[in-house]
């Protein structure tokens, strides 16, 4: 029993390290577990649990997620740990997602990089 729920950006949405695709991320927004949230929906799409307690269509469109920023994590298909803000606006609907911070790591790494290489070529 996973104490979290699964959340499911946008395609368009991409690895911060390497624009590859993301998997399911998750997050631990309330009491609830194993809910599927997706990026641009209300209500949960998906529970992900054993047929004898999955929720009834009726009752995953009567749950709502917590409003504002939450945290979600997990990889990309190349398996990249990535970290982003899933932002939920006052009706409970995902509305944008946040990578500037992992987005922000990913480009420091890459300048790290470049300064390393740069050295291994041009030593003192
Ligand atoms: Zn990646």
């Amino acid at each position: 029993m996973g104490l979290f729920d699964w959340y499911r950006v946008d395609a368009t949405e991409r690895c911060p390290w390497c624009e590859g695709e993301i998997d399911l991320l998750q997050g631990k927004p309330d009491g609830r577990f194993l809910r599927v949230w997706a990026q641009g929906h209300r209500a949960p799409v998906d529970h992900l649990v054993e047929d004898e307690s999955r929720l009834s269509p009726d009752g995953l469109a009567a749950q709502r997620h917590p409003s504002g920023p939450m945290e979600v994590s997990g990889t990309c298909h190349a398996g990249h740990w990535i970290r982003l803000l899933a932002v939920f606006d006052d009706d409970g609907t995902w509305v944008e997602v946040d990578s500037s911070e992992e987005r922000r790591h990913a480009d420091e790494k890459r300048e790290r990089d470049r300064i390393a290489e740069w050295r291994r070529r041009n030593p003192l």
